[in-house]
């Protein structure tokens, strides 16, 4: 396909305008176009229509994804569609035919005259095979247009996306890769990668960015392996200090690889994620290897009991503090006899915060061989699921910029020894409120 080609979408379905259902396949196109380094121009929804879906077509350019209204009943009329837009007949297709009939025989569903309109096609249609096994899709180039009908049912629509449309956006684009990162914000990603478009032209390599919190996604694309690390390397000078994995490596992946290449173990001592960052950390099989045991210290008396925070601490401090978090961390590696000790202490809220300490207010202990480390973090996100689920990430970004050898980072201090921690004072840094 030729890589400026405009892309369009149509979504089909007096559904989608009744407010009875919500389109979740412009998603799933968005995401495929980006894997490839494109993007999704425009969609529009529109009713079950014949003249709307011809006249819809008429005013694409490029490339167009149609979804939905492929269905056996009279109100599913795209095929008309898409017939009155090429100026033809539709024709029944013999093979599909047979196949359908051959699935509801198979399953002794009756097969009706409406079932049959499954097996007409516009004239001159490419049919596409449905990887689900029932109803086919079709491909038709009409000008310097080229319409792709899938059905509209979300995990069809999907496979078609996968089966029928990626390998031909793939031609031509060789190697590609896909990048996490987390813990900068969409404008500062866009920001510190300010010049990579320009990059990418030269390289004549393709660059695209998905926020899928609490996760970034930037996913390069090149026409070769030389000119698609020159575009990784220029993305990890600029954002290398939050990168968190690459391909099929997630972040716990990599925190698991990394600690075992180490030779190193990891524990937890958790308040507001209550078990949340055990529970990511051993998301992968063999962490038992790097990970044996963890700290769910939710209340005061736990932090005291379990981890050996002091009393005296809490109680001038509060549990939500720096000095609290680095004896956690302090506590928690001490007590389990691990190589690192994350800890984590904040308001997830909704309620519980205070001027002092808006929801949203994490403090992070990473306890290691050299010392107490410690961040802070406020969080934007206003949901407590949310704040929960950016703490999990955060702590073990903490974790990674460490197994990573970095010394160097915006928020976190670091290292204090841990006599300075373990005192009723702890810490004094300059980031506490
Ligand atoms: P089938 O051949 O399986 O009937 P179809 O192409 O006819 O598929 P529709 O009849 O339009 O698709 O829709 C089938 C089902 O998929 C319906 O339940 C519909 O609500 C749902 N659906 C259609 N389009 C979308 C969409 N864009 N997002 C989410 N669901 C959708
Ligand atoms: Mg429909």
């Amino acid at each position: 396909m030729q890589r400026d080609s405009r892309i369009s979408m149509i979504c089909v379905g007096d559904e989608l305008l009744d407010g009875s259902i919500r389109d979740l396949n412009m998603r799933t196109l968005g995401s495929v176009l980006v894997d490839h380094g494109l993007k999704l121009d425009s969609s529009k929804v529109i009713r079950d229509g014949v003249d709307l879906i011809s006249e819809a077509l008429e005013k694409a350019v490029g490339i167009v994804v149609v979804s939905g209204g492929l269905g056996p009943t009279q109100d599913d009329v795209t095929r008309d569609g898409a017939a009155a837009w090429a100026g033809v007949q539709l024709a029944e297709d013999r093979e599909s035919l047979e196949t359908l009939r051959r699935r509801f025989e198979e399953r002794n569903y009756p097969f009706t005259d409406n079932n049959r309109r499954q097996a007409f096609f516009p004239v001159g249609a490419d049919i596409l095979p449905n990887p689900r096994g029932s109803a086919p899709g079709f491909k038709l180039k009409v000008a310097g247009t080229t319409a792709y009908f899938f059905p509209g049912v979300p995990s069809e629509f999907q496979a078609f996306c996968e089966t029928h449309l990626a390998p031909e956006l793939a031609q031509g684009t060789g190697v590609r890769t896909r990048l996490y990162f987390h813990g900068l914000g969409e404008s500062q990603l866009e920001t510190r990668l300010d010049g990579i478009e320009a990059l990418a032209k030269e390289l004549g390599s393709r660059v695209g960015y998905r926020a899928d919190y609490p996760e970034i996604e930037v996913k390069l694309a090149a026409d070769s392996d030389e000119a698609l690390e020159s575009a990784v390397a220029f993305v990890e000078s600029k954002i290398g200090l939050y990168a968190i994995g690459r391909d099929d490596e997630d972040i716990s992946t990599r925190v698991g690889r990394l600690l075992m290449e180490q030779g190193a173990t990891v524990t937890t001592a958790e308040s507001c994620t209550a078990g949340g960052i055990a529970a990511k950390i051993t998301d992968i099989s063999g962490s038992s290897s790097w990970f044996e045991q963890g700290f769910v210290t939710y209340s005061n008396a736990a932090k005291h009991a379990l981890i050996g925070v002091s009393n005296q601490t809490l109680e001038r401090y509060g549990a939500v503090s720096a000095q609290v978090v680095t004896q956690m961390a302090a506590g928690a590696r001490e007590r389990a006899g691990a190589t690192h000790a994350l800890a984590v202490s904040g308001i997830a809220g909704p309620g519980g915060g205070t001027a002092e300490k808006p929801v949203g207010t994490v403090h992070f202990g990473l306890a290691s061989p050299e010392g107490v480390y410690h961040q802070l973090i406020h969080f934007r996100v206003r949901t407590r699921e949310r704040i929960r689920a950016g703490t999990v990430y955060s702590a073990l970004a903490m974790l990674l910029w460490r197994l990573d050898g970095q010394s160097e980072h915006p928020n976190v201090r670091g290292p204090f020894a841990v006599e300075d921690v373990n005192t009723p004072e702890g810490i004094t840094i300059e980031t506490d409120a």
